[in-house]
């Protein structure tokens, strides 16, 4: 039997690198599985709710509708992300509102409505994907990094909060990721993302970058049982490279 048998979850940023990875892994262990993302198509998923994560009442009524369509919602992925590049001089009013709508906002929405659906039926857990950098700043990011800094503090207050109603709240920090957003980086600056994460693989202790399912199996550990004495971690996955 599958760690995730009878177990509904909810998939945000579904059609990215690591979303991917999460929703075929969770649905291989037995999870029915609900994928929000802009565009889902080809998403092997129970139920596709597309929509814009800065939309407030698209955030606010997910959990509700995944209660309403598969019975419950018993795990929470909060995975979507963006990332907003340049020191503050570059950054834009709208570079702003972006970053803190999708990488703030919309967790704390999501976490606000699956709350009470996961307290009603004796627990849940819900696991948020931020950025080593949201630990330990790195350079020129400062509004992705406070964005995950303010999502990892989230989930130290949230995984303290609620562990009384047996919902255990975790994020998982990544370092660089094979996946869109580390690619397209290296394509805006006018370089070759093969070659680019060549090079990144050189400088990672464990010899590469990570690919999404070495993120996606601590996403799923953590919404697992085998987790559940593991309430507001900060789980650092790096191949050892320190963040600089
Ligand atoms: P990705 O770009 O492949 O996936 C992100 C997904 O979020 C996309 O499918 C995108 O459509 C979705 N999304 C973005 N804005 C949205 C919006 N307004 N409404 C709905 N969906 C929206 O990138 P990824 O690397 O798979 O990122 C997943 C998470 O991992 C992100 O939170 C990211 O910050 C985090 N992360 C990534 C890395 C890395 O190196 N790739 C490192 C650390 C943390």
């Amino acid at each position: 039997m599958g760690r995730f048998e009878g177990k509904v979850a909810l998939v945000t940023g579904a059609a990215g690198g690591i979303g991917k990875a999460v929703v075929t892994l969770l649905k291989s262990e037995g999870a029915r599985v609900a994928v929000s993302d802009r565009y889902c198509d080809g998403i092997a998923s129970d139920l596709i709710l597309e929509g814009d994560l800065r939309d407030p009442a698209y955030c606010d009524g997910l959990p509700g509708q995944v209660q309403d369509a598969l019975g419950g919602l018993d795990i929470l992925i909060n995975n979507a992300g963006v990332i907003t590049r340049g020191d503050i001089t570059q950054a834009s009013d709208e570079d702003y509102a972006l970053t803190m709508a999708v990488n703030v906002e919309a967790p704390f929405r999501l976490c606000r409505a699956a709350i009470p659906i996961m307290a009603e039926a004796g627990g849940g857990a819900i696991v948020n994907t931020a950025s080593c950098w949201g630990v330990h700043p790195g350079p020129n990011h400062p509004l992705y990094i406070m964005s995950k800094a303010a999502l990892a503090s989230l989930t130290q207050c949230l995984g303290r909060d609620h562990a009384g109603q047996g919902i255990r709240v975790n994020a998982v920090c990544p370092n660089e990721v094979n996946t869109p957003m580390l690619r397209t980086g290296f394509a805006i600056r006018g370089l070759d993302p093969d070659k680019g994460i060549e090079e990144l693989n050189r400088s990672v202790p464990i010899g590469h970058i990570a690919e999404p399912e070495e993120i996606a199996d601590v996403i799923a550990f953590l919404a697992s049982d085998a987790a559940r004495y593991v309430c507001g971690a900060l789980v650092e996955v790096n191949g050892a490279k320190p963040v600089g």
